[in-house]
Order: C-alpha cells, then sequence, then structure tokens
C-alpha cells in the first residue's frame, strides 16, 4: 500500500482547524458517498469545519447515511457551494481523478489554489492534488479513504458512523464482496468495521433490499423486454427510453444495477446498459475477466473508469447512441473471445 504523498506535512495541515471541502464524482455512488461520508464525520469532531459536496443527486438507497442531511447537492445549492469551495482551505477530491468528472464543480475547485487531496482508484490520475493515494488495485475509494485514516494514527477512532460508511463504499464497489479487487486486506478492513459495531445486515438491506414495486418491476422489463444479446460477441445490452422511464416512474438511481444482470448468462463477456436522461445518453458498461471495458469507452463514448467497470456519455439520440455501439463491437471481437 502507498503512502499518502507528503503525508507528514498534510497531518501538520490538519493539526489545526480548517475550512474543508470534500468532493466526489457526478451521479455518486455508495462509493462516492461512503467514502466521503466516512472522512466527514472523522475529520468533523476534529473541529474541522467540513462540508460534503456533489456535482448531481444520488439515489436514496444511500440517503441514510451518518451526515447525510449536510450534503451539499450543487444544482440545488450553488451559491452556497460556490462559497464554501471558495473559502476551502484544503478540498479533497474522492473517488474521481479528472476535475472534468464533477462538471461545474470542477470550475470551481480548480479556481481556488488551495491544496487538494486526491484519494482515488480510477485509472489514469491526472496531476492537480498535492497529496495523492491512488491505488488501480484497491477495492474502493473506501478502503483507500481506511488506509488514510490508519496513515494518519487514526485506525482507533473508527467509530460505528464512520465505519458504517466505509462500509458501504466497499459493500458496493466490490459488488458485494465478488470482484476480483477483494484482497485478503478488504476483509481485514471489513472485520474491523464490524468490531466498530456496524450493522452489516442493516447496511445491506437498506443499499440493495429496499427497491419500491415500481424499480423491481422496471428491472423485471428490462430483462425480459429489452435485453438484447450479440452472442457473436459474448456481449448483452440494454437500454431504456425517456418513455420507459416515465411508465416506471423512474427516479435517480432506479436503474443502478440493471447493467449487472446480464453477466449472470454464461458465456457473457461484457455488458452495456444505455439510457436516455434527459441531459445527455448514459451509458454503464461490465465486463467479466479481461476485456477492459475502461479502454473501449473511453475510445467511443467519452467515458473512462475501471477494467470490469465503466461509464460513459454520448450527446446523440438513443437510437443512434445503440447503433454506434453495435458499429463499434466488432472490432473488439477477438478481444471479446475468451
Ligand atoms: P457506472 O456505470 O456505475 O455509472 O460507473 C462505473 C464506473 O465508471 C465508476 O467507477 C464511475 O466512476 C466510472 N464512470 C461512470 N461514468 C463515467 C464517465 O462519464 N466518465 C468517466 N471518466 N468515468 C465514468
Ligand atoms: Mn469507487
Amino acid at each position: 500500500m502507498p503512502l499518502m504523498s507528503h503525508l507528514e506535512e498534510l497531518k501538520e495541515f490538519l493539526s489545526q482547524p480548517r475550512r474543508i471541502v470534500i468532493t466526489s464524482h457526478t451521479n455518486p455512488d455508495g462509493d462516492a458517498m461512503g467514502s466521503s461520508l466516512a472522512l466527514y464525520n472523522y475529520l468533523l469532531p476534529l473541529g474541522h469545519k467540513v462540508s460534503v459536496i456533489v456535482p448531481s443527486n444520488y439515489p436514496d438507497f444511500l440517503k441514510w447515511m451518518p451526515g447525510d442531511q449536510k450534503v451539499y447537492i450543487y444544482p440545488y445549492q450553488v451559491t452556497e457551494s460556490q462559497r464554501l469551495i471558495g473559502e476551502a482551505e484544503l478540498i479533497f477530491c474522492l473517488d474521481y481523478n479528472a476535475l472534468s468528472r464533477i462538471g461545474d464543480v470542477g470550475t470551481h475547485v480548480a479556481a481556488n489554489p488551495c491544496p487538494k487531496v486526491l484519494i482515488d482508484h480510477h485509472l489514469f490520475p491526472e496531476d492537480f492534488a498535492r497529496y495523492v493515494l491512488h491505488l488501480v488495485e484497491a477495492s474502493s475509494t473506501a478502503e483507500l479513504v481506511y488506509e488514510f485514516l490508519e496513515q494518519l494514527g487514526a485506525a482507533d477512532k473508527v467509530t460505528t458512523d464512520i465505519a458504517t460508511c466505509l462500509y458501504v463504499g466497499i459493500l458496493t464497489d466490490t459488488g458485494g464482496f465478488q470482484y476480483p479487487n477483494t484482497s485478503a486486506r478488504v476483509h481485514r478492513i471489513v472485520a474491523h468495521l464490524m468490531d466498530a459495531g456496524i450493522d452489516h445486515n442493516k447496511i445491506y438491506r437498506d443499499v440493495f433490499n429496499s427497491f419500491n414495486e415500481m424499480r423491481l418491476r422496471l428491472f423485471g422489463y428490462s430483462i425480459t423486454e429489452k435485453l438484447k444479446i450479440y452472442p457473436d460477441y459474448k456481449a448483452a445490452m440494454i437500454s431504456l427510453n425517456k418513455e420507459e422511464l416515465q411508465r416506471f416512474q423512474v427516479r435517480s438511481g432506479d436503474t443502478e444495477g440493471i447493467v449487472n444482470y446480464p453477466l449472470k448468462i454464461q458465456g457473457i463477456n461484457f455488458a452495456a446498459f444505455i439510457v436516455d436522461r434527459t441531459e445527455a445518453i448514459k451509458l454503464s458498461f461490465r465486463s467479466v475477466g479481461q476485456f477492459d471495458v475502461n479502454q473501449f469507452s473511453r475510445k467511443y463514448f467519452n467515458g473512462g473508469g475501471h477494467i470490469n467497470a465503466a461509464g460513459g456519455i454520448s450527446k446523440d439520440t438513443l437510437e443512434q447512441t445503440i447503433a454506434k455501439f453495435e458499429q463499434v463491437l466488432p472490432e473488439f471481437k477477438d478481444q471479446l473471445h475468451y
């Protein structure tokens, strides 16, 4: 495990009360919110003024973690968020590594010359932070936040609240401890989180088993009616248009997880989920094994992420985006056969 760069300097900086802003990526997921709120719950009792600011709204199944009520959702609190970012003495950048990933928030973060702290596990980090803890092999940013706390000598200060947030990050980014990066170290950290008093059964249910009826029906519909298989490429795709989103009264986060279902089919190595969010077409990619969806997404859909999980964006129509996806698939035929 690498050390946070300039760790001693950062420790010294944090030895006085500071105005701190914690940011994470657009469409925050469990790791983004879990990491941010874990750090928030650690820093606040030390006397710092801490604000978590995210660039967009996030799913209800994440809106219960300790400190959630205090989160600033930038588009809903623009002026206040801008003021906090402008006045910050230190800005944490969690679970992303390019300022373009945080939309307009990035402009304001970049405009403040204060030092930034990057804690992240995505590929190809940009060079904008003074303090960096970056490890692609990490299961989650939450795992790295735990490492950071340990490097600060604060492992024994992990309260139940902090542990709960970290557990959400690890649980969601490992897909429930299934992905290859779920190391022995991750399990040791989780053991410590359990010792700190988390209710892992309740957390699991709150995050994964808190659907409303329409959301479950949307999943069923997506699988029975919308799943398209490309046997020549060991690939599958599910798309949802605006009308379908309306019919199922889809709210932010309701489609989270659909992309994983095609990978339950033996022999499918690559799954795509394409959805018409009004602002743009959003794509999610997942793979099993060696197929690099990060590269795929970077090349054709202005995106990025990890080897086995990435996302992207398209300004074309849904139909054009699906057509493009199908057009580029053959280029990867050899890479998808294993
Ligand atoms: P999801 O499909 O769950 O939205 O995202 C999967 C992974 O890809 C996450 O690690 C996320 O941070 C990353 N990701 C999602 N969308 C984008 C995007 O538009 N650009 C980049 N660079 N990464 C993305
Ligand atoms: Mn993550």
